[in-house]
């Protein structure tokens, strides 16, 4: 099955899922929208008012913050895939709880390896911690670190940002870095093809050596 196969087929069985108490409250479940191929995956909390009308992540005026995040970065959105830890709106845009994300997390897991991104982009502590538990979003902001084979780069989510006018600044700082920090991710991720590619060659030219011992 091809990584748009895996998508839609998620987004089909979100749509009509119940494993969690958010559905109740579901107008149009967010199963997350971007390229199958997408580098740089940005995971956010869950959807909000508008995102619950349309379906769709991000379309609320987060998400307007968030396109003008994504431009000052030199980053377009149709190249990117957007989602959310949990994809049904937990009401009144309360936090999700431990429950909800636990059961919703299958689906996040699944787009993940469907993917396959190189890259990254938490957008609040809810998806932050998903990778590094435990973590305070105040002290990781703005800062890349490796988890596994990828690149995780922890960021305020844009709705904070936009209720608390203290974090505006460190948001706009932290997505004015992000062309630099994705350089570096590329850079390390291109030296780690090319020392797997070298290896291989190495096995390769190992192999008839051993062959001739017979
Ligand atoms: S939030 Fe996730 S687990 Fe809960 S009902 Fe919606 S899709 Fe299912």
């Amino acid at each position: 099955m091809s990584a748009e196969e895996t998508l839609a087929g998620l987004s089909k069985q979100i749509s009509t899922c119940t494993k969690c108490p958010l559905h109740e409250g579901r107008r149009k479940a967010v199963p997350g929208e971007g390229p199958a191929n997408a580098e740089i995956m940005f995971i956010g909390e869950g959807p909000g008012f508008h995102e619950n009308e349309q379906g769709r992540p991000f379309v609320g005026a987060a998400g307007k913050f968030l396109d003008q995040l994504l431009a000052q970065a030199g980053v377009t959105r149709a190249d990117v895939f957007i989602g959310n830890v949990v994809k049904c709106r937990p009401p009144g845009n309360r936090d999700p709880l431990p429950e909800e994300l636990a059961a919703c997390d299958e689906y996040l897991e699944a787009q993940i390896e469907a993917i396959d991104p190189g890259i990254i982009v938490t957008l609040g502590r809810f998806s932050m911690n998903k990778f590094i538990p435990g973590a305070k979003i105040s002290k990781l902001h703005g800062q890349m670190r490796k988890v596994g084979e990828r690149y995780v780069i922890p960021m305020f989510h844009p709705a904070a940002a936009l209720h608390q006018a203290a974090l505006k600044p460190a948001i706009l700082e932290d997505f004015a870095k992000l062309p630099g920090l994705l350089r570096e991710a590329r850079a390390a991720q291109g030296k780690a093809a090319a020392e797997v590619k070298r290896e291989n060659v190495m096995r390769e030219n190992d192999k008839p050596q051993q062959l001739s011992l017979f």
